[in-house]
């Protein structure tokens, strides 16, 4: 008897805090001919969504996301607070050019993580 093929693991192309949040993603996904589902995330992380990939190639998909979240958090583009601090030490990061990296604590400011952790007020 053949063995049925092992199921494959689901590819999380993301991860995200708000059903809101999620629903943009697979819009801007399916914009570019990636079809991808909303489940509970299965990874160990903060976020309690998942967007997992159902169809397109993963590749595509991954360099598609960085943009979508680079539009997401156009109203974040770097790592700091107001005062032109960086979000995690506070060091004075108003004349490092761009991407930066903190030179005190090490972030890359520029990065997709960083700008979400900044634009939703959390350090992990
Ligand atoms: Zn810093």
């Amino acid at each position: 008897m053949p063995r049925n093929p092992p199921i494959p693991a689901p590819i999380v192309l993301t991860t995200t805090r708000t059903n809101a949040q999620a629903a943009q993603i697979v819009y801007g996904l399916d914009l570019r001919g990636i079809i991808a589902t909303v489940t509970a995330n299965p990874l160990r992380s903060k976020d309690p969504i998942a967007i997992v990939l159902t169809k397109g190639d993963e590749a595509m998909a991954r360099a598609a996301i960085e943009s979508i979240w680079d539009a997401l958090l156009e109203s974040t583009p770097r790592a700091w607070d107001l005062n032109g601090n960086c979000f995690f030490c506070g060091y004075d990061i108003t004349g490092l050019m761009t991407p930066a990296i903190c030179p005190e604590c090490g972030h890359e400011l520029d990065s997709i993580a960083a700008r979400r952790a900044a634009s939703e007020g959390r350090i992990d």
